[in-house]
């Protein structure tokens, strides 16, 4: 492999370390001097790349976890940086001088966009797929698009996971032949409505339980329905953190339904790699949760939380959240800026189902970011009470939002918000 690309590589790294951040600057220069760089490192023999809109950075955290617990070596981009240069970065830390990465077992996020570029390079003997919601549409136009994109790259020789509560990822997957291809899902007691179009045939789909967004248990006269799940969660309590997965009960901090999704998501995986049950089942349950992702903190004194809420699945998921959580006064602040990596069309904040909490019991929204403008006209057509503030300038809103205050940030709002959390909490 190129000495240059690689001294390149080494100059990102100590770059990065001085600037701060900076985490797929190797990566970058690596590939500037040498674009075919990825393809001259050998990877380990298994190599499992996690891809889909939302639930993929905790899926690959969680199969980090898993497979570390069980004694393997790995290699891991833990820290989200899933494009190119982010793979690349992680090739050139963990690969010895020659550009063999000397590991048990490679476990990669990948962004959906590069999915395709990503896996003609590394080569996976595995992919995960987690659900394909509506999302940065200036990038990947539909769901339905971007799946198509997707499967269509899907190399023949790899072992397919697919989340068979995702009607899109099910139809598509049913058109490759060759893969092996398993199914997980969530069975729920619940209610019965029409949902999204059959993507087989474009009529209603039957939900006998609706989860959100497309996600659910469905079926339709033309025959399409859920596949039957090679693993599955069931017997779901919320309430008291827990559920059965096969015939384990697991007990962990989960309060949201798309946690559950992803755990069964990397559990599945690891025992159908082969790793023993109890081991998996053990490592799940002492997981601890990304910084940020429904992360419980403390605002003045009050037991409160924050969460990435970056499209409108993942905002009407916690939406849903609050309506069955809250029953005590509380307010929202919200932070959302439209940086490049949070995409910066901002229609999809009229898709975010603001109805479900408008009978709970809030006092008002505080908005904050770049994109603070969109997101008020929104709330202010849908009823709420709403004023933006600014993180830096204004100094009375600490006071101001009175009540319990729940955040919700998208991608690059997320670390500002909570330096001026933990600054105001010190007053
Ligand atoms: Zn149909």
């Amino acid at each position: 492999m190129g000495i240059l690309a690689r001294m390149a590589g080494r100059i990102g790294n100590i770059v990065g370390k001085i600037r701060g951040g900076g985490s797929s600057l190797p990566g970058y220069l690596a590939l500037k001097i040498e674009p075919d760089f990825l393809d001259k490192i050998v990877f380990p023999k298994e190599v499992i790349l996690v891809t889909g809109t939302n639930g993929k950075t905790s899926v690959t955290n969680m199969l980090a976890h898993i497979y570390k617990s069980a004694g393997y070596n790995i290699s891991t981009n833990a820290h989200g940086a899933n494009i190119l240069q982010g793979i690349a970065t992680v090739a050139l830390n963990d690969s010895n001088s020659k550009g063999v990465i000397e590991k048990d077992v490679a476990i990669l996020e990948v962004d959906e966009g590069y999915l395709p570029i990503i896996m003609k390079q590394v080569k996976p003997t595995s992919l995960i797929i987690t659900n394909l919601f509506d999302d940065q549409a200036d990038r990947f136009g539909s769901k339905y698009q971007l799946a198509e994109k997707i499967f269509s790259s899907i190399p023949e020789d790899i072992s397919l996971y697919i989340n068979g509560n995702d009607p899109i990822l099910v139809n598509m997957s049913r058109l490759l032949s060759n893969r092996k291809t398993k199914y997980y899902g969530i069975k729920l007691e619940g209610a019965q409505c029409h949902g999204e179009p059959c993507p087989s045939c474009g009529e209603l789909l039957w939900y006998t339980n609706h989860h959100y967004d497309q996600l659910g248990e469905y079926n339709c006269p033309c025959g399409f329905k859920n596949p039957d799940y090679d693993y599955f969660a069931s017997d779901v309590d919320l309430e008291n953190n827990r559920f059965c997965f096969g015939g384990t009960g697991i007990r962990a901090e989960i309060r949201a339904l798309y946690e559950i999704y992803n755990m069964v998501a990397a559990m599945t995986v690891a025992v159908d790699r082969g790793i023993e049950e109890n081991t998996v089942s053990r490592a799940i349950e002492t997981w601890t949760p990304i910084s940020g992702r429904l992360e419980s903190i403390k605002w003045r004194g009050k037991d409160t939380w924050i969460n990435l809420v970056k499209n409108p699945a993942g905002f009407n998921a916690t939406l849903e959240l609050l309506r069955r959580e809250e029953k005590e006064t509380y307010s929202l602040v919200v932070a959302v800026n439209n940086e490049p990596a949070d995409g910066v069309d901002t229609t999809w904040y009229e898709k975010i189902s603001w109805d479900n909490i408008i009978n709970t019991p809030i006092e008002g929204v505080f908005v904050t970011g770049s994109a603070m403008n969109e997101m008020i006209e929104v709330l202010r057509a849908k009823g709420f009470k709403t004023e933006g503030f600014s993180l830096q300038e204004d100094l009375t809103i600490v006071d101001r939002i009175g009540s319990k205050p729940v955040f919700l940030a998208n991608y690059t709002a997320m670390s500002s918000v909570k330096n001026w959390i933990s600054k105001n909490n010190q007053q």
